[in-house]
């Protein structure tokens, strides 16, 4: 039974505009960005490492979790909102737009919105709601209440397709529907070695069943740094396996020097591999498009002969 996504649906194919546009950016089913960056905010050093890297390379989105929730109540929890002013000021010194910002409570969307105001509006943040928060309905209904910053709503680990596709229209029935919705892979022993089970098979079907611009986290997915005997690592193969079926988004976890990561070290791409990341992406991007391509002028066809 189809279900009831009032706002976010895909009523009829053409029914609604899935582009929305904040801080310069425009997001969409039809283009790709790619924020990489911190996992966790750590020091003011890593953090200027990282923006100048991006900028370097052309970026103007990043990821940086200030908010961190962590299976261990006595691992690193993040540096909250002490380390917004100097990461927001930073941002704004590289030109870099929009950031990718966890939050695990309503205080912390008032905080980010605080820092940014405090800061001149020189950079601009995507509140993001993580796996474990996807059913947790009064935050999802507190990121929606508020519309300057778009959202970035992952996907539950352990519930349904459904069930996460219904946690983003929470957000949006509150009134504010830029939301991007994140896929990280599914949790379950049946992903071993990966630390999820990839789920970028989703992508078009969100794209299909939704006005929703989709992201893939595929460090979150993967969680790990092993190459296969191609010298392809499996971060940048399921990270191509999501930009080749159309994603719209890249989270990616990257670390100027990833043993010292505080958080998921095992998982970061150094500053140095990401102008070979980006290639590797253009080039599953550029397949894309030419699939894209095919199956219009195969239908065109197709349709002609029946
Ligand atoms: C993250 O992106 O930092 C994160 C914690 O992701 P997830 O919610 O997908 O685990
Ligand atoms: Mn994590």
């Amino acid at each position: 039974m189809a279900i009831e996504l009032r706002i976010l649906g895909r009523h009829q194919v053409q029914e609604h505009d899935t582009a929305f546009e904040y801080n310069g950016v425009t997001f969409s089913q039809d283009n790709l960005h790619t924020f990489a960056g911190l996992n966790a905010v750590d020091t003011r050093e890593y953090v200027e490492q990282t923006f100048a890297c991006l900028r370097e390379h052309g970026q103007v989105c990043a990821r940086m979790g200030a908010y961190k929730p962590r299976t261990s109540p006595y691992s690193f929890q993040g540096m909250g909102k002490e380390c917004l002013p100097w990461v927001f000021e930073l941002a704004g010194k590289y030109g870099i737009k929009v950031i990718s910002m966890e939050v695990t409570r309503e205080a912390h969307i008032d905080e980010i919105h605080d820092a940014l105001r405090q800061s001149g509006n020189v950079t601009g943040a995507m509140l993001q709601i993580g796996t474990r928060n996807t059913q947790n309905f009064e935050l999802l209904k507190a990121v929606g209440r508020q519309k300057e910053l778009p959202i970035l709503l992952k996907r539950g680990f352990g519930i349904t397709l459904d069930e996460s596709l219904m946690a983003a229209e929470y957000c949006a029935s509150e009134g504010n529907t830029r939301i991007i919705f994140g896929l990280r892979g599914m949790k379950t022993n049946f992903g071993d070695p990966h630390r999820n089970l990839v789920d970028f098979g989703h992508v078009p079907v969100v794209h299909r069943l939704t006005r929703m611009p989709v992201c893939v986290d595929p460090s979150h997915s993967v969680g790990m740094r092993g190459a296969s005997p191609d010298g392809i690592t499996d971060i940048f193969h399921v990270a191509a396996q999501g930009v080749i079926a159309g994603a719209n988004m890249l989270l990616v976890d990257m670390h100027p020097v990833p043993k010292k990561a505080l958080v998921d070290a095992a998982q970061a791409i150094t500053l140095q591999e990401l102008p070979y990341f980006l290639e590797d992406v253009a080039i599953a991007r550029e397949a894309y498009e030419k699939r894209r391509a095919l199956a219009a002028s195969r239908v065109t066809e197709l349709s002609k002969a029946a």
